[in-house]
């Protein structure tokens, strides 16, 4: 009789829509499927207009109950140029202050953390519960991440001197070029909170990480197998994925158009470009990538966000919504001569219906985790035009190992940074939504579409993971 009471599973993950909308659609799956009651932490501090605007949303199911940490005062602590990971790790910090009264309240069966929440491990011991780690990152970065504060002890100098990629044991060998940016600079503060991280997810009972078996199987088989991962005590990892978004209702009139629009076109002729939550492009990027979009002649949706020259992050922590008019941006003239192959929308746009649309072709993504997975789970092959953070590792990973990628070639201007030139952007929207090579990604997507599909159905591996989780909880 004592185990009628479902069990009561805490989630607590970071700033940053990346992670607020996995963990939302992960708190639906154990409410839905394994009658699980969940309360789902809100860290409350500098959110951005996206993360208001999400939780307005009317379709959180009333078994999921939303807790917001109250806001931190960030004003000592953060300055304009804290560079993006440790602003994020930071905020964290000062909003966890009060987390153990919060969390001692609620009487719970188990903490699920963020990659970023590691803090509250502490808590969590203190109160007796076991705590995982929920992943939102790809399976390879986690098997890196893992490997970081061993490697990182044998290193000399900085990643960046070593002209050899990084061997990830028994997985992945990392590009020096590709390494996520906080390894360009051993001494900042990014990487030292990475490191914080880094080391301490190893204190986990578990780690449920957003990929699946046939997706990323090297690396899943290393740390499942590779004697380094004993020796670190790493914790089980649980491959639960793709937890993704379902193709969003359609709520504002702007939506509604742009999927009827989309109705109106032939299968598999659209192309999407967006850059996740935070991408953004210099000004001379964006005009290439305008002018090579129009040269190319394929339909496109673009999602248009104000350039920023300095911060390919720039959208990431912005507080207060810009007024955003493409109009200003973009080429001359670009809106009026494309008008009847594109549509171009500012800040936002409906991905996950975007995406699991039949007209939908080919996705131009900064390959971000969840972007990548959405992208794959509803078949459409990715142009990877990676940004910033773990972006570079994901693009090669879906370029080399999955093969559902396809890469532009990218000129480094000494100085100035990288270019994607007009010309190489036309050839490559071409090759992807009308060459061989697109044919050859978009059916290695479409076969991660079935494969994804099986994998979180009762039977398939991603499900078998969760249950095996929650079975444990439930017995406890
Ligand atoms: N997203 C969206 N509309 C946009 C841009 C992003 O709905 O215009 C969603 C996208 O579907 C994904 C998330 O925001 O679920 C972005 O996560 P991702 O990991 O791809 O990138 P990040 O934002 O963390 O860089």
């Amino acid at each position: 009789a004592e185990n009628l009471k479902p069990p009561h599973v805490a989630l607590l993950c970071c700033p940053g829509m990346g992670h607020l909308i996995p963990f939302m659609e992960f708190a639906k799956l154990l409410v839905q499927n394994h009658g699980i009651t969940v309360s789902f932490l809100v860290i409350t501090t500098d959110a951005s207009p996206a993360q208001i605007e999400f939780f307005k949303c009317p379709k959180i199911p009333p078994e999921i109950q939303i807790i917001e940490i109250p806001p931190a005062d960030m004003s000592n602590v953060v300055s304009e140029v804290t560079p993006l990971v440790a602003r994020l790790c930071l905020t964290v910090r000062e909003s966890l202050k009060p987390i153990n009264s919060i969390l001692a309240g609620l009487n719970l069966t188990a903490l699920v953390l963020d990659m970023f929440t590691t803090q509250a491990i502490d808590v969590a011991r203190q109160l007796s519960i076991p705590v995982y780690c929920f992943c939102t990152v790809s399976a390879s970065f986690l098997a890196f991440s893992l490997y970081v504060p061993t490697f990182d002890r044998e290193l000399e100098g900085e990643y960046m001197d070593r002209s050899e990629p990084v061997k990830v044991p028994g997985g992945r060998e990392e590009r020096v070029q590709d390494l996520m940016d906080p390894a360009r600079n051993r001494k900042s503060d990014d990487y030292k909170w990475c490191l914080f991280h880094f080391r301490r997810l190893t204190l986990v009972d578990g780690i449920l990480e957003n990929s699946w078996e046939d997706l990323e199987r090297l690396s899943l088989d290393a740390m499942r197998n590779h004697d380094f991962y004993k020796t670190i005590s790493a914790p089980p990892v649980y491959p639960i994925g793709p937890i993704i978004k379902p193709p969003e209702s359609i709520f504002c009139p702007g939506d509604a158009k742009i999927i009827s629009w989309l109705d109106d076109q032939p299968p598999d002729s659209v192309l999407f470009v967006a850059f996740g939550s935070g991408g953004t492009l210099t000004s001379a990027q964006l005009t290439e990538l305008a002018w090579g979009l129009e040269m190319s002649e394929q339909r496109f949706i673009l999602v248009a966000r104000k350039p920023f020259d300095a911060l390919a992050s720039a959208a990431y922590f912005r507080t207060k919504d810009d007024a955003n008019n493409p109009l200003f941006y973009l080429p001359e003239g670009f809106l009026e001569r494309t008008e009847k192959v594109g549509l171009t929308i500012p800040s936002w746009g409906p991905q996950a219906a975007i995406l699991g649309h039949p007209s939908t072709g080919a996705f131009l993504s900064h390959c971000g985790w969840n972007s990548a997975l959405e992208s794959l789970s509803r078949g459409v092959p990715i142009l990877a035009w990676p940004l910033y953070a773990e972006q570079r590792m994901n693009a090669t990973l879906l370029v080399e190992e999955v093969g559902a990628a396809l890469k532009p070639d990218v000129v480094v201007q000494p100085g100035k940074g990288n270019l994607i030139g007009r010309k190489e952007v036309e050839k490559v929207v071409r090759a992807i939504m009308r060459g061989e090579e697109g044919n050859a990604v978009r059916r290695k997507a479409k076969l991660l579409k079935e494969s994804a599909e099986k994998a979180m159905k009762s039977g398939g591996s991603s499900f078998d993971s969760v249950s095996r989780v929650v079975d444990f909880w439930k017995s406890q």
